[in-house]
């Protein structure tokens, strides 16, 4: 499928996991024409199972595939498969939603990471697709990846294509910086990807007190800054213990988990967990 004119999402069913056919002409093999979105299901001890913010994942596949030109799901029909599949822990086609359990996303865990500033190679240029969640985008990065963790590093950190001096993100997460307890991220400005944790830890960043800007961090400002944190549906909120730029090595609070990023941590963690209230309606229980 090259474009969505005539062309309708249908309604699937749910299979077992496993292999599934496609033309050799398909627009993902040829034209990188592929989207995706992960979301995490919690099981509460008492069974129940809980999304967090799924409506999130269904509006952002949407302008995905909005900007590729192709069908895509009501929020309905999004939020039904994902339900289905979770609750059978199968599959659902087409297009395909499959459930597994998951780990820690870096080896490190909770500990924090040591990130690379990349300077040659870029994920996104301004009027390109660095904001929505398509495959190519991962396609860009993974030599800078390859190459960062074959040198020890957990993950890259990707700046703007233009200045070659702004901070945009890491390979599968948003960044922030910490500096006197003010809380900066970078402003979606189309080439970095609107992270669903990223708007909901300011949200809750806010809710706590803190003062949250959303604007431009320069690289200079993320090696100054007192604490660095990374958020993103697989890595949560994961802390930043180190950062090497050029030939330069940072490293943050003495390479432990920062304050700032472990109460926003706890706040988000038992949030989607269902220990504390939702008084922002962003849980969807499935059971
Ligand atoms: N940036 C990129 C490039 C990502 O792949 C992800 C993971 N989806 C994120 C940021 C974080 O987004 P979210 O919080 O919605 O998982």
């Amino acid at each position: 499928m090259k474009c969505c004119q005539g062309d309708t999402f249908s309604d699937g069913e749910l299979q077992r996991f496993g292999n599934i056919e496609l033309s050799p002409s398909a627009g993902i093999l040829n034209y990188g024409q592929g989207l995706f979105e992960g979301l995490k299901a919690y099981r509460k001890q008492d069974g129940s199972i809980l999304l967090f913010r799924p409506e999130e994942n269904a509006l952002r596949l949407r302008s995905g595939a909005e900007r590729l030109c192709m069908p895509s799901p009501t929020i309905e029909q999004f939020l039904e498969a994902v339900k289905y599949t979770v609750l059978a822990n199968e599959r659902w086609i087409p297009p395909a939603v499959y459930a597994s359990p998951v780990g820690n996303y870096f080896k490190e865990g909770l500990s924090p990471i040591n990130l690379i500033v990349e300077t040659n190679m870029h994920r996104a240029s301004p009027g390109g697709t660095g904001g929505v969640k398509t495959v190519g985008n991962y396609a860009a990065v993974l030599k800078a990846q390859t190459e960062a963790k074959s040198k020890g590093y957990s993950d890259v950190l990707y700046l703007d294509s233009v200045h070659n001096k702004y901070v945009e993100e890491v390979s599968s997460c948003n960044v922030f910086v910490v500096k006197q307890n003010k809380i900066c991220t970078p402003a979606i400005k189309g080439t970095i990807l609107p992270g669903i944790t990223r708007k909901s830890i300011i949200d809750i960043a806010r809710g706590l007190g803190f003062q949250v800007e959303e604007g431009a961090v320069t690289v200079d400002e993320l090696l100054e800054a007192d604490e660095v944190f990374c958020t993103g549906t697989a890595v949560v909120v994961s802390p930043v213990g180190s950062i090497t730029y050029l030939d330069q090595r940072v490293t943050y609070g003495k390479g432990g988990t920062g304050p700032v990023a472990q109460q926003l941590y706890s706040a988000l963690t038992s949030l989607q967990m269902g220990v504390t209230g939702d008084k922002m309606d962003w849980i969807v229980r499935l059971n």
